[in-house]
């Protein structure tokens, strides 16, 4: 159920079997409600059609009832019976005395406990005129029946009862009813599958979605939904979504132009105002209290050529033109050179720095001068983040798949809180952290760090508790191992 096809095709099997089977309830309780007015509609014309026989038989000849010579019961003169004789189903005409002057072909038929039981159930309480329904059990059935009062066909005859069987009538209701259940799986598979025909409508909904996911990753942007050939919602969707990626394409291109050509503008005046500082800084007559102002202003033009440079770097990435420029390189000579800087950055912050090499050369093919900067930010990080008298662990092992480098030390940690962001661009944890007299950052290194180690194909993991420290995992497939 977890498309919103399978949920539509599924809803309207159900949607449609319902109905099926509401239509046919309704046929067969309508079928058979009016199955019985009919039936009802013509025993009563056949009584009236009997009472208006024998009122003009009475009419025409006088009394209408002899004694049976053989029986020594009163019943109807030979013409009259012969006459009620065509009527088909069940006839049965009482006298006032309650005894039956005219039995039917099918009353007699009956057996003798069925036809005592419809006479006693019709004539239990005298011959009352009204509709009844009698159940004689298997084989006959149940027995509709109308019992009609006959006053003007003389003294004697008083009633009729014309009714017959309703298993003719059911039968047909109910055999709508057999076969809506046994076609029913049928029903179910067929409308199952025009189900899934009908919502196959959708299917380019899902090749949407799985597109618009594809351009959306942040790269792609260039990209653009293939138009539908439709005229429908869809390929409306289709062209909106294609016009808002034109726009939002055009509005990044335009930021990424600018933060580049901010940069690059950048990037020649402050060469110039720090190779100017520099130099006023080493002059012989450079008075002393010039030189503090001097050298705090070359640290921030220093700062700011720093941020310039990643700022360059990153809108080149953006632009998809900073390439890798893969080659052989040494693990353990990059960790060395990394162990020369540490040592240094580490004495002037008071913070214990090891840097443990491996002892076979380690080579892989990677672009040296990128790792080298991802690995220089961790450690300036690990350092600038621990306090005097902690330390900083470098290590680095092998695995069958990759290379694993680890930057460990015992600073000050990250909030939990604040781990899924630390490699988002800009993002700083509270200022108020860095320790006192630390150039502070400015939040782009550790994006940085994220691009070179995926643009490699690798990952970058931090695992760090506050107050205890931080430990950075790069991970570089081994794929790209030269040796
Ligand atoms: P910055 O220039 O601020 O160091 P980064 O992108 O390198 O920018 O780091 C982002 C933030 O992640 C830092 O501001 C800091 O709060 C946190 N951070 C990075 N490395 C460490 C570390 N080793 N220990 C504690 N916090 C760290």
């Amino acid at each position: 159920m977890r498309t919103i096809r399978v949920r539509l095709a599924v809803w309207y099997a159900v949607a449609l079997a319902v109905t099926m089977f509401a239509f046919a309830a309704v046929i067969y309780v309508t079928q058979r409600r009016d199955a019985y007015v009919a039936l009802d509609r013509h025993a009563r014309a056949e009584s009236d059609l009997i009472a208006s026989n024998l009122a003009e038989a009475f009419r025409g000849r006088g009394g209408l009832v002899v004694v049976d010579p053989q029986t020594g019961q009163p019943t109807l003169t030979p013409e009259v019976s012969q006459q009620l004789e065509s009527v088909p189903g069940f006839v049965v005409i009482v006298d006032n005395q309650g005894d039956v002057l005219h039995l039917s072909a099918d009353a007699r038929a009956l057996p003798y406990g069925s036809l005592i039981k419809l006479l006693g159930r019709a004539f239990q309480a005298g011959p009352v005129a009204g509709f009844g329904l009698v159940d004689l059990g298997a084989p006959d059935g149940e027995i509709r029946y109308y019992v009609r009062r006959i006053t003007n066909a003389g003294p004697r005859v008083d009633a009729v009862l014309t009714g017959s069987r309703t298993s003719g009538l059911t039968l047909g209701p109910r055999r709508l009813l057999v076969v809506m259940v046994a076609v029913a799986p049928l029903i179910l598979a067929a409308s199952t599958l025009i189900g899934f025909l009908v919502v196959r409508t959708l299917m380019p909904v899902h090749r949407i979605a799985e597109e618009v996911a594809a351009i959306s990753d942040g790269r792609s942007l260039h990209r653009r939904l293939a138009p539908l050939r439709t005229d429908d919602e869809l390929a409306r969707l289709t062209a909106t979504l294609n016009a808002m990626f034109e726009r939002l394409e055009r509005s990044f291109a335009s930021l990424r132009r600018f933060t580049a050509d901010a940069s690059h503008e950048l990037k020649t005046p402050l060469t110039v105002m720090r190779a100017g500082l520099e130099r006023a800084i080493t002059h012989p007559d450079m008075p002393p209290e010039a030189m503090g102002v001097l050298d705090e202003t070359l640290a921030e033009v220093r700062r700011m050529t720093e941020i310039v440079d990643s700022l360059l770097m990153l809108s080149r990435v953006d632009e998809g033109r900073a390439p890798l420029h893969l080659e052989d390189v040494d693990l353990g000579e990059l960790l060395e050179e990394l162990a020369e800087t540490g040592s240094l950055l580490g004495e002037q912050a008071g913070v214990t720095v090891r840097v443990v090499t491996p002892r076979r050369p380690m080579r892989i093919s990677a672009d040296g001068g990128r790792l080298r900067q991802l690995l220089m930010n961790l450690l300036t990080n690990a350092i600038k983040y621990t306090p005097q008298g902690g330390s900083v662990d470098v290590g680095c092992r092998r695995t069958d798949v990759s290379v694993v480098i680890t930057v460990q030390d015992t600073g000050i940690g990250i909030a939990p809180g604040d781990l899924p962001h630390i490699f988002d661009r800009f993002w700083r944890a509270d200022p108020a952290r860095s320790r006192t007299g630390e150039r502070a950052g400015v939040g782009l290194g550790l994006a940085i760090c994220k691009w070179i180690a995926e643009a490699h194909g690798g990952s970058i993991d931090v695992e760090s508790r506050p107050g205890r420290g931080t430990t950075f995992t790069v991970t570089i497939p081994a794929d790209l191992e030269v040796s």
